[in-house]
Parts: structure tokens; sequence; C-alpha cells
């Protein structure tokens, strides 16, 4: 999958795209992610990706001219445009799972207030939120989006991670706890069923306690 993020702050991505899941993804060839400065689209000798906003008030807007000019730079060919945005689509799992059967992924960070409006209306993007709140810049919305699809990506994880059994997935619940070794630590004991040996009862536990959690801590998932 070709990924291609737009920012004004390309070092932001060093260190999550060589790093662990990302990375590996990255240096394998399954993922090719690109990362372009808006910057040098910029065509003032000042580089300039900002401006006021039309109407007054506080704060920057982003300059639509080289966010078009970065856009067009990338060639053509079937892409999805997303702006990452507080005021889009809200992601979850569905979402990720539809955006992890694309080839091209295009994401605009914004900035500032944000975006001139324009991008979204004339590229024309979709606007893409990670949670109901508000972060300074898309950088990292753009690396939750990133990190996220990459998961279901063929070839990016291994058995050992298996995403299957996440929360979420096919049955909606929430995924069941886990718990590794000592059996016993601090006086908290692993469930005894995980220790049995007994597949089959492991995984009825393993579904009741999963459903149980998600009834204690997401009741809505169960609605
Ligand atoms: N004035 C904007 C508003 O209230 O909706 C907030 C702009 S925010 C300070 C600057 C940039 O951060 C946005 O253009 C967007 O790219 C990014 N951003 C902030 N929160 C986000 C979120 N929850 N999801 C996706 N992107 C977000």
């Amino acid at each position: 999958m070709r990924v291609d993020v737009l920012t004004i702050f390309p070092g932001i991505f060093e260190s999550p795209l060589r790093e662990s899941l990302l990375g590996r993804a990255v240096r394998s060839g399954i993922l090719d992610v690109r990362v372009h400065d808006i910057r040098d689209f910029a065509t003032d000798r000042h580089r300039q990706v900002d401006d006021e906003p039309y109407g007054g008030g506080p704060g920057m807007v982003m300059k639509p001219e080289p966010i078009f000019a970065a856009v067009e730079s990338l060639g053509a060919g079937e892409r999805r445009l997303i702006v990452l945005s507080p005021s889009g689509r809200r992601l979850d799992q569905a979402l990720v799972r539809e955006l992890a059967s694309e080839r091209w992924l295009v994401l605009i960070c914004g900035r500032y207030e944000g975006i001139d409006e324009r991008v979204v209306e004339g590229l024309p993007a979709e606007e893409l939120s990670i949670g109901d709140y508000v972060l300074s810049g898309g950088e990292l919305p753009a690396l939750v989006v990133l990190e996220a699809v990459a998961r279901l990506v063929p070839g990016v994880i291994g058995k050992e991670e298996s995403h299957e059994r996440d929360s979420f997935g096919e049955g909606g619940l929430l995924d069941h706890p886990h718990y590794t070794r000592p059996s016993e630590f601090r006086g908290l004991r692993v469930p005894e069923v995980l220790l049995s040996g007994n597949h089959a009862e492991v995984e009825r536990w393993r579904r009741e306690a999963a459903i149980e959690k998600t009834r204690r801590n997401r009741p809505d998932l169960l609605e």
C-alpha cells in the first residue's frame, strides 16, 4: 500500500516510521510511505504556507495553493484523499478496515486554525477525525490512521501478534483479558481455567470474559 503524507513538520514522522511495526512494514516494502513537506510547494521566497483568516479573528489558516500543488505533484491514480480534521468522520475499526482495502492513501495534516475549506471542496478530499478532542496538528492523527490501517494490511503483523481476536473485530466485542507468567503475582492469581490445558474450556472462558469486559467498559457495544 502506498501512503503519501503532506505536512509542514515532516520530522515528526521519522521515529514512528523507523521503529516497531510501522518500521518493519516500511523496511519490508509492504508499506510505501512518502512524507512531503508542504513548504516545498510554496512559491514565495518565505515559503509561506499560512495566512490570516478572512473575516478576522485569531490564528492562521493553511493556504490552499501549496496543498493543491503538493497533491498534484503526486501524479495520477486512484487514491483516497484524506484531510485530518476534528470535524471529520470519526475513525473506528470499520473505517480502518475500509481504508486498509485501498491501494493508495493521501493524508493531509493541518496546523494552526486548520486548512482553507477549498482544499476539502476542491480536491475534493474527505475529512477524518481520530476523536472528539482537538490536537495542535494532524501529524499524530495521521500516524494513528497509519498504524491502525497497517495492522490490517496483509503481511504487516505476524501470526504471533494476530489481530483476529482484537477488540472491535467481527463479533464487535472488546478483547478478553490476557495473562502471562507468573501464575500468581502479589496474591493475584491467573484464572485457573487458563492453566488447565483444556482448549474448549479456555475458549468458552475467553468468550464469556470478553462479553463481561464489554458489558463493564463499553455497554454501548452490546446494544
Ligand atoms: N480550529 C479547528 C477546530 O476547532 O476544528 C482545530 C484546528 S487544530 C488546532 C489543527 C489541526 O490539527 C487540524 O487542522 C487537524 O489537521 C489536526 N487535528 C486536531 N485535532 C484532530 C482530531 N481530533 N482528528 C484529526 N485531526 C485533528
